[in-house]
């Protein structure tokens, strides 16, 4: 039988990718259990009995299925050995995913501290594209502000503090790729690592590279199905060759990988949406998150909120492609706007962004600083970020 092609504007075909989504209802099933059984072993020891154990794995499920509206681990990615469910979460069997259990169980039983999961850092102001809604647009091409030592002990200090996701982004985060091989190499095994990347200059080398020195996953930023327009939203000629290129590449050495939507009004249609996750089953990512444009960054002062039409049909979208038996191939969709919306922020609670001059914000759409990562302790610090709240979401609830 003739393979399907994917052919982008600039004729380049390619046959279509593999999906890494688990088919075998058994196979699903097993690592379901296993995963349950690991939280529940945790939460016995953790809280002193089985009836505590069994308890709180009930509770941790019913609050999956409130916040994401759908079971927990519905469907999910096998990348090289280890199981995937949500970008936000880390994979299994891996000491990091144990490591955020610990933090859920704990905050689920009122323990104190706080549990930060995910670490988002800007690893460099260089990036030579110029997208429309770029949130770092007003540091982008001035000198980098944070040595490789400097890196390196930020990743240090949070590893130490728990954290079980690290995402490098930037600027553009593949302009300093040697320095992103010698983090990886120094950082702890117990935490997942991430690009958030554009594709620049991600080949196949660079891929293994990355891989070999220990990185998880890679985002590869999106923004439309169709090449010229992608280019023309990114400013840059060739940014969508570069981007199919680089989730290829990265594929072929085995991380996981994933396409960033940032879904703008203009693009926000069903028959949009579906052409775009149509693509990402081609290339065969094992997730896609759609991203709400925020009035931040380059798109400061304009009106880029998506409608609640808009939101609504996201929404839909994004509960039937996880669902329904016609989709059980294509990519998982994670929407976390729509679930910041039902739960509240998660940033300064569970999630931490680092600029690129090294000062730590609550994520990347709110440009309050709270110093830098030496000047204080992370408790007091986190306590700070709690009561000061988000601009766009009510405080988190959960
Ligand atoms: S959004 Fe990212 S890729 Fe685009 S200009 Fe900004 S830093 Fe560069």
């Amino acid at each position: 039988m003739e393979e399907a092609l994917i052919v982008n504007q600039q004729n380049i075909l390619q046959n279509d990718q593999p999906s890494p989504i688990v088919s075998r209802w058994l196979e699903r099933t097993i690592v379901r259990r296993q995963i349950n059984f690991q939280l529940f072993s945790l939460a016995s020891r953790h809280l002193g009995g089985i009836r505590k154990g069994m308890l709180t794995l009930k509770r941790l499920k019913a609050k999956y299925s409130k916040f994401f509206n759908e079971s927990m681990y519905h469907k999910m990615a096998k990348i090289d050995g280890r199981y995937y469910w949500r970008v936000g979460a880390p994979g299994y069997p891996s000491e990091a995913l144990t490591r955020v259990q610990g933090g859920e169980i704990a905050r689920l039983n009122s323990s104190s501290g706080p549990h930060l999961r995910t670490l988002i850092m800007a690893v460099t102001r260089k990036c030579p594209l110029e997208c429309e809604h770029c949130y770092e647009w007003d540091n982008l091409g001035k000198e980098e502000a944070l040595t490789l030592d400097e890196l390196n002990s930020i990743v240090r200090k949070f590893q130490e503090f728990g954290v079980g996701q690290i995402f490098f982004g930037g600027g553009e985060p593949m302009v300093r790729v040697h320095d992103l091989g010698r983090l990886l190499e120094n950082a702890l095994p117990s935490s997942d690592f991430w690009i958030y990347t554009s594709g620049f200059r991600l080949d196949e080398e660079k891929a293994r590279f990355l891989k070999s020195k220990g990185l998880t996953g890679i985002m590869v930023s999106l923004d439309h199905h169709l090449a010229g327009e992608h280019d023309q939203f990114r400013g840059y000629s060739g940014a969508y060759d570069m981007a199919i290129k680089g989730l290829i590449a990265s594929k072929a050495s085995k991380l996981v990988t994933g396409l960033a939507l940032c879904v703008t009004k203009k693009y926000c249609s069903e028959s949009n949406i579906r052409q775009y996750l149509d693509l990402a089953r081609q290339l065969g990512t094992a997730f896609v998150q759609f991203i709400e444009p925020k009035a931040a960054g380059r798109y400061q002062g304009q009106n880029v909120h998506l409608t609640k039409e808009d939101r609504d049909l996201l929404e839909r979208l994004a509960k039937e492609y996880n669902t329904a038996r016609e989709y059980r191939d294509f990519p998982i969709v994670n929407y976390p706007d729509s679930v910041f919306r039902k739960v509240g922020c998660l940033a300064g609670d569970r999630l931490l962004y680092i600029n690129s001059l090294g000062k730590i914000q609550q994520c990347p759409f709110c440009d309050e600083t709270f110093g830098k990562t030496g000047d204080l302790e992370l408790e007091k610090l986190l306590e700070g970020m709690n009561r000061f709240g988000c601009k766009h979401y009510n405080k988190a609830l959960i």
